[in-house]
């Protein structure tokens, strides 16, 4: 992984779809996506965002991407098909699958955690992954090898006191992706993997860490090339593993 060179239309006429794709991770990867080819769908919350993105990757020359402006703190299971609906009807068969929006939460012990953010943070880093997951599964099984990868985090394998919700969701993430792994070996070619992208220079890195020099911290920038590395039709193998991206 770490002589890994894209090959420059790694992703021509693919059709992938990044959640959180409007900052942080999820922005960068996006963009690298459009820069080798693929058709990116744009899933977040805040619409200017998403905007933004899409004319940034217009103005570089990269094939156009398309935004969805969609809050993963619903869990109407409907407002999900309507997504995998709109993408099965307007775009190539889906490729790619990046489950990247994240939210943090408080950084408070569990005696003192509000339940309305724990709710939430499940919501957005846990449920809406299976709910979107399970609309798009039809879709990304059409292909041969396609590949979905999920998010997860240093707390995501060793608890750590006042990571709360965050850290519980982590957990869960790195379970639902080794279930559905196991699963998708009997069923397709799907491949599906995890990244820990370590320490990067981003708002939520900032939020959790108000006191850090944020230029001690690697740009989102300089984590892209393992998301481009799972989403290689030629790492047809490559399924279950957890990978770290600063490695
Ligand atoms: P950012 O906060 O910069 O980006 C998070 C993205 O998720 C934003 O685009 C945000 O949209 C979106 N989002 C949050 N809530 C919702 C929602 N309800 N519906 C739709 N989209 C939503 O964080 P990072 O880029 O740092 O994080 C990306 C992923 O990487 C997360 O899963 C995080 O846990 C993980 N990670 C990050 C690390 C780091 O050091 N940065 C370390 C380890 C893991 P909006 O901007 O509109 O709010």
């Amino acid at each position: 992984m770490k002589n890994y060179i894209p090959k420059n239309d790694l992703l021509k006429n693919r059709t992938i779809l990044v959640t959180g794709a409007g900052a942080g991770i999820g922005k960068a990867v996006a963009i690298a996506y459009a820069k080798y080819g693929a058709q990116v769908i744009l899933l977040g919350r805040t619409a200017d965002k998403l905007q933004a993105v899409c004319h940034q990757i217009q103005a570089a020359g990269y094939p156009a991407a398309t935004p969805v402006v969609f809050d993963l703190n619903s869990n109407c299971y409907a407002d999900y098909v309507a997504v995998a609906t709109q993408i099965e009807n307007n775009f190539y068969p889906l490729y790619g699958l990046v489950h990247n929006a994240g939210l943090l939460g408080e950084r408070k012990s569990v005696g003192e955690y509000s339940p309305e953010v724990w709710a939430e943070v499940m919501q957005v880093n846990v449920n809406a992954q299976f709910l979107l997951t399970r609309a798009l599964l039809p879709l990304l099984r059409k292909n041969e090898n396609g590949s979905v990868i999920f998010t997860s985090s240093n707390v995501g394998i060793q608890g750590r006191a006042n990571w709360g919700a965050y850290c519980v969701s982590k957990f869960a993430t790195e379970g639902l992706a080794q279930l559905l792994a196991d699963e998708e070996k009997q069923l397709s070619s799907l491949r599906i993997n995890t990244i820990n992208p370590g320490r990067v220079r981003t708002a939520m890195r900032a939020q959790a860490y108000p006191d850090e020099d944020p230029m001690s911290l690697v740009s989102p920038q300089e984590v892209v090339l393992t998301y481009l590395y799972l989403m290689d039709g030629d790492n047809s193998g490559i399924t279950g593993q957890r990978i770290n991206a600063q490695n």
